[in-house]
Formats: structure tokens, sequence, C-alpha cells
């Protein structure tokens, strides 16, 4: 397994990361033995990066994730979130924070989280973030039960702003490097290269959008770009290649992320995920991907406070 280092954290990664978002059933029906077989065939094959949060089915990821881990807790880097517990129900408040971790670490079954998160940063207010939620964090690391803290979220550009003031260990951006959308490489990389930020990259498939079987009819993406997803997939198969092979390869080559995160529910997604790293790019094919991508390139979605948007190039 190749590893890379977290950014100045002195510790290394493996370049393919375990998203536990379906093990709390957000992408469809999951069976807990099959979530769990999944979870211990990740480890035994070299995989140690695991992540999950309170929000993803509401708190059963991570009792599940927890119960994975009996007996395995000191084979893996564990990273958590807090701060979203619901769709629409945040609390970015000190005092929930040091709950928070309590709770978290009743459910995971464990002393301590490698990493602690502020979970969709674009749904709170910036100064509350930098003042109040932030140092919660820093105090949570300061007790022993989390060893870094990190932030999390969609818009790179916050992202940015707010690890400039609010020096933290690492960064997570979603749905941002990809064969659709790659503006992590124009905003996050740079700062993970200026500051030693270590750099996370969840849902190198689009959240579903980059596989045979497709988004999950939540995808929040525009339609045309879902249109787009259906006609690489189509492409893919029409070369004799795996979508989620080409969509996967092409996240891990990028040289400043440290891992490449993918929700994964069953023992045959992990195998699968894992032969990718012994393959290569093929630049014909992403050539032609390209084409296809051309007209909605980085086209995303927003979500959070209307202070937070992107601004507007
Ligand atoms: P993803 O892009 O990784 O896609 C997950 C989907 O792809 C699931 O339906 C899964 O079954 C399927 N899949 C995985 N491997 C496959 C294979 N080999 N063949 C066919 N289908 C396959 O989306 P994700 O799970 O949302 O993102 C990865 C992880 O990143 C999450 O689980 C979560 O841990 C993290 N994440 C964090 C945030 C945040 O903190 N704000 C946001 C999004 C994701």
């Amino acid at each position: 397994m190749e590893r890379r280092p977290l950014g100045k954290t002195g510790v290394e990664v493996s370049v393919l990361g375990f998203g536990a978002a379906p093990l709390g059933q957000e992408y469809g029906a999951l069976d807990e033995v099959e979530g769990i077989q999944a979870v211990r065939h990740a480890i035994e094959r070299g995989i140690d990066f695991f992540d999950t949060a309170p929000y993803y089915g509401r708190t059963q990821s991570e009792e599940r994730l927890g119960r994975a881990l009996t007996g395995r807790r000191d084979e893996v880097f564990l990273a958590t979130k807090c701060c979203r517990y619901g769709k629409r129900d945040f609390d970015f408040s000190a005092e929930r924070v040091a709950r928070s971790i309590d709770e978290s670490l009743a459910r995971l079954r464990t002393e301590y989280v490698d990493l602690f998160q502020v979970h969709d940063v674009e749904f709170g207010d910036h100064r509350q973030i930098v003042a109040e939620t932030l140092p919660a964090l820093r105090a949570v690391q300061a007790s022993g039960k989390a060893r870094f803290i990190g932030i999390t979220g969609l818009p790179v550009h916050m992202l940015r702003l707010l690890a400039e003031e609010f020096p933290v260990d690492t960064v997570l951006s979603y749905t941002h490097y990809d064969l659709l959308v790659r503006d992590l490489d124009d905003v996050l990389a740079p700062l993970a290269r200026e500051t030693g930020v270590g750099l996370i990259n969840a849902s190198a498939l689009h959240m579903g959008v980059l596989t045979d079987a497709g988004p999950p009819p939540w995808h929040p993406a525009p339609a045309e770009v879902l249109e787009v997803g259906r006609a690489i997939s189509q492409l893919c198969r029409e070369r004799g290649r795996s979508v989620v092979a080409v969509a996967l390869r092409f996240s891990l080559d990028h040289p400043d992320v440290a891992t490449t995160l993918v929700g994964m529910q069953t023992v045959t997604e992990v195998d699968q995920n894992l032969a990718v790293l012994a393959t290569a790019s093929d630049p014909a094919l992403l050539a032609e991907i390209d084409a296809l991508v051309a007209p909605v390139l980085n086209r995303t979605w927003h979500e959070g406070r209307p202070a937070n948007a992107p601004p507007v190039s």
C-alpha cells in the first residue's frame, strides 16, 4: 500500500481511504454484517484511513464502524466530525463540540480519535468557527481525545480562507477533485504546498455519479453534469474500462493529496478499488473524457449560508 504524509502531522496514511458514509446507509440499504466485513477486509489489505461522522446515518455509521473496529483500533487512523447532526441540524458552539467528542468516542468504542473535524463549514458563521469552534477543537486535542484537528466542506474558497486564518492540521474537500470538478487543484493544492496542511480529497466518484449504477436520487449536481457523468460511464464501457477505475485513478494521481476517500460498502468494492492502485492512467481515454467534460467542467452546486457562497468569477 502506497502511503503519503498527512501534511505536517508526522503521520503517513494510505493513499486510498475508506469513506464510511455508506455504513450509515446514505447510499441505500446496507446489511451491517456486509459493511463490517468490508471494513475488516480493507484493514487487512492495508487501508488505514477511516472517515466517519455523527451525521452519516444519524450516528449509525459511527456505531457500525465502532463495532467493526473492535480489536483493530490500533491499526487505523480514525477520523470523525462534529457540528453537523442532521440535514438542517447544525451546532458550531464550543459546548456542543465538547459534548460531541464524548458521544463519538462512546459510539466508536475508543478513547481518542486521530482526527476531529468541523463538518461542513459552509453551514456555519465564519467568525464563530474561527473564534469559538476551532478553539474548542484545539481544547479537545489538548485533552488527548483527538490527535489532530481539521475542517471539511464543499466550497474550496471558504476552506482556504478558514485554514489561512486558523491553521488546522487537515482540510477535507469533497467533489472538488475528480473527472468532473477540479478546482481543488487551483485553490487548495497551493495552500497545501504553501502551509503543509494535510489535504484529503473525498468523493472521488463524485458521490456515485462516476459509477455504472449512477448517483443516488438525492444527488445535488445539476442535471447537465449528471448527464455528462452518464456519458463518461458509457464511453468507459465502450473502451472496455470501468468508470470507477478510471475516475479513481485520476484522483489518486494528484500529488498534493494525502489520501483519497471512497465510500465503500462491500468486500468486492474494496478489492476493485485497491486493484486501481496497481494501474496507470490512460492519456488517450482521459483526453476523450476531457472533451465530454469541457462544457460542464467545474460546474457544481452550492450549499450553506449565502454569506459563504463562492465569489462570482
Ligand atoms: P463516493 O464518491 O466515494 O461514492 C460512493 C458510492 O460509490 C457508493 O455508492 C459506493 O457504493 C460506490 N462505490 C465505491 N466503490 C465502488 C466500486 N468499486 N464499484 C461501484 N461502486 C462503488 O462518495 P462518498 O462516499 O460520499 O465520499 C467518500 C467519503 O468521503 C464519504 O464516505 C465520507 O467519509 C467522506 N466525505 C466527507 C464529506 C464532508 O466531510 N463534508 C463530504 C463527502 C464525503
